[in-house]
Parts: structure tokens; sequence; C-alpha cells
């Protein structure tokens, strides 16, 4: 069902935006402004004493004109009215609100298709009448030029065609009132022309004549002002463009900022070299791809490395932790908003979708977006299609998706928190990054590129080479915050050394080193006592348990001991 606009329901403040900060005052998205009637009548004054009467008169109803016509375009562009007689009366109305004059409308008869237009009004309060009292006294002429120029150029662009008024009573000239009657018909019976002729308000001219001028005067006049609207209009659409780039600007700039920009993958075990193979393998297409693993185990790394060797390169890639979204903005953030769609929405926003237009967007922590959410982004991946937020316009995007999520996709679909469906669009390549502590083979040669990355940013030239003693135990470690933690101890180690060896004190808890047998590969361990071995594994089983000892499940039960005797082992050993 349609909603018409009343024109009676037009309240100004509802129709005018003030921004204070700008400067400006705008009516929908035509600049305003807030003008002193004693001004413009002063104006006026000038005017008619320097051009004459008869000049400022026909510049002033050239204005008024102009006003009239332009806010007839202005309310059928924005209102949807039942018909064009609330069209045309919601041009009385603004000229009310506007506060020029507050119009009474006596008789009004509009027919558009057949061209007749038959209006008496009384007008009130004419701000112009008023204003030629003031500054010039009593006038032998009515005086509205500006109003009656409004209302012809307001009418004629409701009618698609030329009206005439003539104003025969005014405030201006002692009358208790100004009253003007209007016709589209200006022939001999028409009761305008009468009218005009009986008052001789045209001041001797020949009427007809005065009539051809008036008409190829306002022909142009209408060329004049279609060209203004069209140029506005173009206008709008430049500063809209301006705003989107101004609005990826930012976004870019925000990238750019941001720290691990730059940083290349680097292993050589043969779990790594398997996801580099899979990198290789699909970055050229444009297959949507799911990156599974640990937190701090380069997701983000892969989906860059995806994004560098793909044809979309050069084009922004564009990265959304779903998981840091301001609840209440994901939908905002992701599909953008129009202007007023909700409180604090001062102006249209385009979503990191519509940023990715042509480009890539990479969607970190998949599983944290709300259900609602997921059913937008399924329909993207299906159909390239969304609506910004508070919009209705359909917009079309072609981005590249490349997702991750460091919680198991299957788990998630399984506990309803995920929909089956999407996870299928998205699994359609899935990589999964391992743990560190399955590329034990990495952790040296991590370690050496970020002793290097850091000696330099920090200016430790000195550090030459690393402890051997220290580098054993980041082998044994089992890294539950995977290459991110590594990277954040061997971090603190550079900035605190002093000599030329880089010791590096794990802050680390004795329970989080890895037992010895998950790193007999490795040829460097230490070697320990079979008591410190023991201990080790007790306290690796506890681990497992979360420190339960007895019962089904418990450390006493995989160690196949009584609990009693667990106990006492690690009484004698030392294990708290
Ligand atoms: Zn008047």
């Amino acid at each position: 069902m349609d909603i018409f606009m009343k024109p009676s329901d037009l309240q100004l403040l509802e129709l005018i935006n003030v921004d204070e900060d700008a400067g400006t005052i705008h009516f929908k998205n035509r600049r305003m402004l807030f003008l002193d009637a004693d001004a413009l009548g002063f104006l006026r004054k000038e005017m008619i004493e320097s051009l004459g009467r008869e000049q400022a008169r026909r510049l002033l109803m050239r204005f008024g004109y102009a006003r009239g016509y332009r806010n007839a375009l202005a309310m059928r562009q924005w209102f949807n009215f039942e018909s064009d007689e609330d069209w045309w009366i919601a041009g009385a109305k603004l000229h009310g609100l506007e506060g020029s004059v507050k119009v009474n409308l006596i008789h009004a008869e509009i027919d558009r298709e057949n061209g007749i237009c038959e209006v008496v009004a009384e007008w009130v309060n004419s701000y112009e009448a008023e204003q030629h009292l003031k500054h010039l006294g009593l006038s032998d002429v009515p005086v509205c030029w500006t109003l009656m120029g409004y209302a012809n150029g307001y009418t004629s662009a409701v009618l698609g065609r030329d009206m005439y008024y003539i104003e025969h009573e005014c405030v201006g000239r002692g009358d208790s009132r100004c009253l003007v009657r209007g016709s589209a018909n200006v022939d001999e019976n028409s009761s305008v022309v009468r009218l005009a002729l009986e008052q001789k308000l045209l001041e001797g001219k020949d009427f007809w004549k005065e009539i051809e001028r008036i008409s190829s005067e306002r022909t142009e006049l209408k060329e004049l002002l279609q060209q203004l609207e069209r140029r506005s209009i173009e206008i709008v659409q430049k500063e809209a463009r301006v705003r989107e780039l101004e609005s990826q600007v930012i976004y870019l700039q925000e990238t750019i900022n941001e720290p691990y920009n730059v940083e290349e993958l680097i292993g050589a075990s043969p779990g790594f070299r398997g996801v580099m193979k899979d990198i290789d393998q699909v970055a050229s297409s444009d297959a949507t791809v799911l990156i599974t693993g640990e937190t701090g185990t380069g997701k983000e790394l892969v989906a860059r490395a995806i994004h560098a060797r793909s044809t979309r390169k050069t084009r922004p890639l564009v990265i959304v932790n779903c998981a840091a979204l301001p609840t209440g903005l994901v939908e905002s953030e992701l599909f953008g908003h129009e202007k007023g769609a909700f409180t604090g929405a001062v102006q249209r926003k385009l979503g990191r979708f519509e940023i990715a237009n042509g480009a890539t967007i990479f969607l970190d922590e998949v599983g944290e977006l709300p259900l609602e959410t997921q059913s937008k982004f399924l329909r993207i991946l299906q159909q390239g299609e969304f609506e910004r937020v508070g919009g209705t316009q359909t917009i079309k995007v072609e981005a590249r998706v490349l997702a991750a999520t460091n919680q198991s996709p299957e788990k998630l679909v399984a506990e309803g928190k995920f929909r089956a469906d999407l996870f299928y669009r998205l699994n359609v390549f899935p990589i999964r990054m391992p743990p560190l502590r399955e590329r034990v083979d990495d952790i040296r040669l991590l370690t050496n590129y970020f002793a290097q990355k850091f000696r330099t940013r920090f200016n430790k030239k000195n550090i030459s080479s690393i402890d051997q003693q220290s580098m054993n135990r980041l082998l044994r470690y089992s890294w539950p915050g995977n290459v991110r933690e590594l990277e954040h101890v061997i971090e603190r180690a550079v900035l605190l050394a002093t000599g030329d060896v880089l010791k590096i004190n794990l802050p680390l808890s004795e329970n989080e080193i890895m037992s010895v047998g998950a790193v007999a590969s490795d040829g460097n361990q230490e070697l320990v006592t079979l008591d410190e071995m023991e201990k080790s594994y007790i306290r690796e089983v506890l681990r497992n348990t979360g420190g339960v000892i007895a019962g089904k499940g418990g450390a006493a039960e995989i160690l196949g001991l009584p609990p009693s005797t667990l106990r006492s082992r690690m009484k004698k050993l030392g294990v708290l």
C-alpha cells in the first residue's frame, strides 16, 4: 500500500536540517538561508529606487517564480502525494512554513489533464506588503510581487503550463487584505483578464502584448531553472561519489596503520609447506576460502598471501574482525547505512562489503557473526546483493571472500551457532593452519626471523647469537598462543637484552612445557634425569586432566597407579 504525504502533515522542523558545525541549513538536500525580512525589505527598497518600480517588480517576480518552481519540483521529488491537487496545496502550505505568507484558499479547481486551474486565495500577513509599507509607505498598486512570482512558479510546475495570477486587493495599497485570483485560461472570457482590465492593473499597457511578453519571459526562465535543477542533481551525485571515495581512503588509512601489515609467512615444516601449496593453488582463482586454525597461527597472513598472489592484488584487501565489531553496529559496519537509519547515522556510510567491491574482503572470526547477519552474508555469497541498513535500494557487489575462524566450524554448525548452508558455501576451499606445536621444525626459523626483526627495530645490533639453553626451552614449550606468542616472547627478550647473546627467559610455568616424548625427534634437547622426566610427565598428564587425580579419566587411571601412590610420588618429586 502506498503511503501518501498530506499537505497538512508537512512540518517545518522535519523538513529542515540545521548543521551548526558546518554552518548550513538544508531543506532535504537543498541549501537554505535564514534571512532577516527587514534586510530583504531594504534590498527591495534599494532595487525600486535604483532600477525603477517596473524593473524591480519584474526582477522580484522572477525571484519569486524561481523559488516557487523549485519548491514544486522538490516537493514532488521527496514526497508521494495522492493527487496533483495535494501537491499544489503543499506549495501554499510551504509558503507559510517559510514565513512568507499565510494562504487561505477561497476557491480552487485544479484539473491537470484538461489544463484547468482557477484559484481565489486570501493572503494574510504578507511579509512583502509589510516591508513595502515599512520602507516606502503606501503604494498605489498591489506590491506582493515575490509572492505572486512564487504562486506562478509553483503552479506552473504542477500544471506543466503557464498560469496567470493577479493581486487585486493588497495591504500594501491600503486594502484590508491581499486577495489574488489565478487562472490558466487567459482569453477574453477569463475572469482574471476582466479583472485586470477593469482595475487597470497593467497601467495602460497593451494587455495582450503584455501576456505575450510574460509568456516568453517565463519560457526562458523555466529553461534556466531546469538547467539549474540538472546541475544541482549532478553536484549531489558528485558529492556522494566524493564521500564514497573518502570512506575508502579512511578505511585504507586505517589499514596502513595496522601492524603485521608486511609480515611474511615463515616456515619449512611439512605442515607449513602444505599450506603454502594450498595458497598457491587457490590464489589466482576467485574461489571463497575458509581458513581455520588456532589463535595466533597466522590466519590473517594466509589471507594476505592469497590476496597478494591474486589478480586483485592492486585493489584493497578489506579486513573485518567480526569479533571486534561493536554490538548493534555489526550490520552497519558490514553493509553500510543510509543517513537517518538510526540515531547517530548523520550521513550515509558505506559498509565493508561495498568498499571491497572488485577487491577482496577477509572476515576474521566469522563464527562470531550473529545468525541474522549470517543470512545477509549468505545472500551476498549467492547473489552478490544486499541493502544498506535503513535503505531500500538493492546494491550489487562483487568481492572475493576469504573467511577465518579459530573455532571448529563443524562444531558451530552442530551447536546451531552457524548456518550450515553458509558453512558449505564458505568451505569451498578449506585451508587449515597448523598450530606451532605441530611445526616444531619451524620454531628455530621463526625465532631467528623475529630476533632479526626486533634487533633492527630496537637498534640492538650487538646481538649476534641466541643462547642454546634458551632455544632448547623454546623448542620444548607447547605454545598455546602459537606464532603470535613466540613473536611477543622474542620481542620482549630483544627489548630487555643487554649482551651480545640473546637470552630468552621464558616466563612460562613448568606445566606448559611439552612432555619429553613430544619433542623426541628433536636432537637438541637437553638430557635430564629420570626423576626430572617422571616429574615432567606427571605434570603433562595433570595438565591434560585439568589437575584431576582420582576417578575416571583422572591422572592416576592414565598412569596406571592407585591415586594414593600417585599422590605420594608427587609429594616426593615436588609436583604441586
Ligand atoms: Zn499584497
